[in-house]
């Protein structure tokens, strides 16, 4: 333990970065690191990027706060707009909060109000996915499938109001996968659930999981049968990351009732997040009771909305969605020339640039060999100047130890080649 006046997140010893440049982190030993995980998923633009930076002190110097419910902001309109436009969402409303967490608890209680609105009280549960993760504020790991962050804090949550369906299956077709949605309601009373929320490729708690194409489209349908509101929680998959604006529309198109963002949207510039909610959600609320009953002092901060804005403007200028893609192609398929070379990784896997190994022992093909695996590859590839973003842990039907890599959407093929070098290198250091 060192006598820094830093609550850390854990015993282990953080390096102290001090600078940052396009896909590189230094600390303050002038070690530089390779940004292979974008931190947790969020820097999709690089670091260093000085017109957001620009941006953001011209924006604190014209207007840097107002609340509200007081004021929208000339920024919030431009950027709503933008956003809209973006995603591919017609007429959908932004509604901003500075964080994931945030984000997908207004979602939650906007698809509360939006049946309470319309007289249907009844619906008061939220239908999840086992794993999952949606957030770290109680509500939100309320709605998570994760059992290793969830257990110190169940007698909190009232665990009917949150069923979990089991996670996608992609060796189904996407139809037959997304039926067991419809199963699962039949059981729990329709009437009672007012959302199902779900990550259309699966970020922390289970490596970059996606289901088979078709699964999305038909999960809307089965809402829409029994007036469930479908909440895609974009907050790691969104905003480009898997080579489309939207991870849900990766196969077609698909209209969520609310979309829910996060990550991406400022790229760690500025603290923003929010969700996206349809033309029938917004105006069922407004032509109600007028008004949502939710805030948070921050939401919607100047700031942060105009380094979302300058961010919105990298990523169309500098077409980093279809770089996504085409990175993401270039990475997938070094991953798995990885598994050919080291036993010990079983699969790689995503979209985009939101892809994951999964480790483990090749023996019995189980995802957890041993303790911390993913913890030790991380931690070697980090020697090796990598940065990674491990998971941990065969609970809740996850496979156990795996690592996310999920560079900056901007990182160039030689740099994409010096990330995979590396891995393969801490995958030698840690056995095999
Ligand atoms: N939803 C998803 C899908 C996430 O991946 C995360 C964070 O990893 C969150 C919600 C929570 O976001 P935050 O950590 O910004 O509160």
């Amino acid at each position: 333990m060192t006598d820094s006046s830093v609550f850390y997140r854990s015993r282990k010893s953080y390096p102290v970065a001090v600078r940052a440049e396009g896909v590189y982190v230094f600390d303050d030993r002038g070690q530089r690191y390779l940004d292979g995980s974008s931190g947790a998923l969020v820097a999709n633009i690089g670091h260093g990027r000085t017109a957001v930076a620009d941006a953001m002190a011209a924006q604190a110097r014209r207007l840097a706060f107002v609340h509200g419910s007081q004021f929208s902001s000339d920024v919030l309109e431009e950027y709503a707009s933008r956003l809209a436009g973006f995603l591919k969402l017609p007429g959908f409303r932004f509604w901003a909060v500075s964080g994931g967490s945030e984000a997908t608890e207004s979602a939650i209680k906007l698809a509360r109000q939006y049946h309470a609105e319309r007289g249907d009280l009844e619906r008061y549960r939220v239908v999840t996915r086992r794993p999952s993760y949606h957030g770290a504020s109680l509500g939100a790991l309320a709605a998570s499938g994760m059992g290793a962050r969830r257990e110190l804090y169940t007698p909190l949550m009232n665990e009917s109001a949150w069923p979990k369906l089991s996670k996608p299956n992609p060796e189904l077709s996407g139809e037959a996968d997304a039926e067991r949605l419809r199963t699962l309601l039949e059981e729990l009373g329709p009437q009672t659930v007012a959302a199902f929320m779900a990550e259309p490729v699966v970020g922390a708690s289970d490596a970059a999981l996606a289901p088979s194409p078709g699964y999305h489209a038909r999960i809307a349908e089965i809402c829409r049968e029994y007036g469930v509101l479908f909440i895609a929680d974009e907050v790691m998959s969104g905003m480009g990351r898997c080579g489309a604006p939207l991870a849900v529309q990766l196969h077609g198109p698909v209209t969520p009732d609310i979309v829910v963002l996060g990550k991406g949207l400022a790229a760690g510039y500025a603290p923003l997040a929010g969700l996206m909610a349809s033309p029938t959600v917004h105006d069922t609320v407004m032509n109600g009771s007028g008004a949502f009953k939710h805030g948070f002092t921050y939401a919607g901060h100047p700031v942060s909305v105009a380094a979302g804005l300058s961010v919105l403007d990298t990523v169309q200028n500098e077409n980093l969605v279809e770089a996504a893609r085409e990175r993401g192609t270039q990475l997938l398929a070094g991953l798995r020339t990885l598994r050919s070379r080291h036993p010990q990784v079983l699969e790689a896997r995503g979209h985009g640039l939101l892809l994951g190994l999964i480790l483990g022992d090749p023996a019995t093909g189980e995802a957890c060999a041993g303790p911390g695996l993913a913890e030790r590859v991380a931690l070697a590839a980090r020697t090796r100047g990598l940065l990674t973003y491990p998971g941990t842990g065969a609970v809740d039907g996850t496979r156990g130890d795996h690592l996310l890599l999920g560079p900056p959407l901007s990182i160039r093929p030689a740099e994409i080649e010096e990330l995979l070098a590396a891995l393969d290198g801490a995958l030698s250091d840690t056995g095999g």
